[in-house]
């Protein structure tokens, strides 16, 4: 398919690789050829964007969508002034564990629609809401064909003491979960893992051949971060609590700090400092932590907007972040960017550039989505 016409191009190649008056070329499922003068000869579908703006489908590197239920009258209690903890996790692990392979991959399945439909071509999930060595490997095989961490360690459910639980995340569990997973991660928090069990499970993950990423550093300050440089962590996620050393680590690092704005959001909590970071030189990546306590929404342009509002942002770099950041995030080369060779993930907007993503708040902007080079 050829489409010309385009009023703004972000190919992510280099920086922000803006084009106007742009045309792109798939083919077999990637990106074919990019410029301004459509090449002579070109045969196959035609699309004229007419004006519009073409980005890169947005790279969801951070999600929780193996689950059952909601809690939505945990979200109307904080609003009421109730304080979030790591605890109302477990609300959601009880409904988990009672529901079906099927109404499992259901739900996850309306989800990954959902966020398709606003512009996500590549999704990551975790387990998580198990807890159990049945009920976390069956959470990692339902979610087969998206990007799959096993987080066993994302609080200890009440039949466990802690150091029972982490024997039990690092042995028994992980070797059920290792083969259907390619990340490890670990909520690393007050209330649900200290930095000395972070450690032994993200080392006991790397032995089976995961690669470390970490919840770190969203409550409050704590090891997350330093933990996740040091085992070379594919990304340290929230970092809303950081200190000069923190983001000192981070820059001097390949890990990329992945910011949730959809979490403060629906938590009314302090949003992370995004310039601070990106200024210091560490790599941000935005994604939604689509999940059902603490950020309900599987919606970039709305975390876009955000970041830029609150983060500090550009609106150039949240789309940035959203896109080849998450990519990053999820260490892929082949999406998140659409130079000759990437894969055909890319939004149609129903707008002349990307920066109406941040300046038209909540307005439902994709006009197309094209994923593998097809329409979705
Ligand atoms: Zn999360």
């Amino acid at each position: 398919m050829l489409i010309t016409n385009i009023g703004t191009l972000v190919t992510n190649d280099p920086d922000l690789g803006t084009l106007r008056d742009a045309a792109i070329l798939f083919e077999a499922g990637k990106v074919a050829w990019v410029g301004t003068k459509v090449p002579e000869g070109t045969s196959g579908d035609r699309l004229d964007a007419e004006g519009r703006a073409l980005i890169p489908g947005f790279v969801d590197s951070h999600g929780h969508l193996v689950f059952a239920g909601d809690r939505a009258e945990e979200f109307a209690a904080r609003m009421e002034g109730r304080p979030y903890t790591a605890g109302g996790i477990k609300t959601t692990v009880q409904a988990t564990r009672a529901a079906s392979d099927d109404e499992l991959r259901a739900n996850m399945h309306r989800l990954v629609g959902e966020a398709l439909r606003s512009g996500t071509t590549t999704m990551e999930t975790k387990s998580g809401y198990g807890l159990t060595v049945a009920d976390e490997e069956r959470s990692l095989r339902v979610a087969d064909g998206l990007e799959r961490t096993f987080l066993g360690a994302h609080v200890v459910p009440p039949e466990h003491d802690p150091d029972t639980y982490t024997d039990l995340v690092k042995g028994k569990m992980l070797d059920a979960c290792a083969p259907h997973a390619t990340w490890i991660d670990v909520f690393c928090e007050a209330g649900a893992f200290d930095g000395e069990q972070t450690r032994a499970i993200l080392q006991a993950g790397i032995a089976k051949g995961l690669t470390p990423r970490v919840h770190a550093n969203q409550l409050q300050h704590g090891p997350g971060i330093q933990l996740a440089v040091e085992l070379q962590a594919a990304s340290a996620d929230h970092c809303t609590h950081v200190t000069d050393a923190d983001i000192d680590a981070l820059a001097n690092s390949d890990t990329v700090a992945t910011l949730l704005p959809g979490a403060e959001f629906s938590t009314r909590a302090q949003y992370p400092d995004a310039r601070r970071l990106i200024d210091a030189g560490v790599q941000v990546a935005l994604a939604a932590d689509c999940n059902p306590g603490s950020s309900y929404t599987t919606n970039i342009p709305f975390c876009i907007a955000i970041a830029v509002r609150e983060m500090r942002m550009t609106p150039d770099e949240a789309v940035r972040a959203a896109t080849l950041g998450g990519a990053k995030a999820l260490r892929r080369s082949d999406i998140g960017h659409l130079a000759p060779g990437a894969r055909a993930d890319a939004v149609l907007l129903e707008a002349p550039s990307h920066i109406h993503l941040a300046y038209r708040p909540g307005v439902p902007l994709v006009n197309t989505v094209f994923k593998d080079g097809v329409r979705a």
